[in-house]
């Protein structure tokens, strides 16, 4: 689904959403990319927009959970794009970590990381706050997991990973509270992207918000 000229939502993605991003100066990433399994949907997406495959430059991770990164190892040994995620979530898409979570999302992630094979991967380029990549900023957004980012472009666009989700009609539900690993420092986040400016926000789970994103943000106070 096409959300404007610089970004696409591909659709029928099981997991998170996944998100193709042309920068203005035409770089091509691919932002998340929802449970195993769903690499050659998001590349038959591509190609019907018209854009090949040895195009795509980068695969950025908003953060390793399963069902952000679980496609990441098949598009990456198809494309040949650059694997980025930050660098305190490096060690868990390495396999070197393991998350651990409590409570009922812990037992759920147990049950998938048991059934789902996912397959630990190396990245490529380690980001940090204030890095660009693609066009995008990282800025630096921990609380869902130690590492999480979200990616801005300034008066565009915020690719918010799960640091922000929203419901199937676009309003923002902050971040989801049994998923949260930090939630003093989800909070700390979501201050902090308050004072950033763009039209559109690109949540990890959720419909996009279309307009007036950050002013809509601004006025969310359920934290
Ligand atoms: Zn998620």
């Amino acid at each position: 689904m096409r959300i404007n000229e610089n970004v696409y939502l591909f659709e029928k993605i099981r997991g998170a959403n996944s998100y193709l991003y042309i920068s203005d100066d035409n770089d091509v990433s691919i932002i998340d990319t929802g449970m195993p399994g769903n690499a050659e949907k998001i590349l038959s997406q591509i190609l019907k927009i018209g854009i090949s495959i040895e195009k795509i430059k980068y695969i950025i991770l908003t953060h390793s959970d399963i069902d952000h990164m679980g496609s990441v190892a098949d598009l990456k040994n198809i494309t040949g794009a650059k694997v980025a995620i930050h660098e305190n979530e490096a060690p868990y898409l390495l396999g070197e970590k393991n998350k651990k979570r409590k409570g009922i999302i812990g037992l759920i992630f147990g049950i998938l990381f048991k059934f789902i094979k996912t397959q630990n991967i190396a990245p490529d380029i380690i980001l940090k706050e204030g890095d660009f990549i693609g066009g995008l900023r990282v800025v630096s957004s921990p609380g869902h997991t130690v590492g999480s980012i979200s990616l801005y472009n300034a008066g565009t666009v915020l690719f918010s990973g799960d640091a922000i989700i929203t419901d199937r009609h676009s309003n923002i539900k902050g971040f989801n509270t049994i998923a949260t690993a930090d939630l003093f420092e989800a909070a700390k986040t979501i201050s902090k992207i308050k004072h950033l400016e763009f039209e559109v926000l690109l949540p990890g789970h959720g419909k996009p918000v279309l307009e007036k994103a950050s002013d809509k943000l601004k006025k969310y106070n359920k934290i």
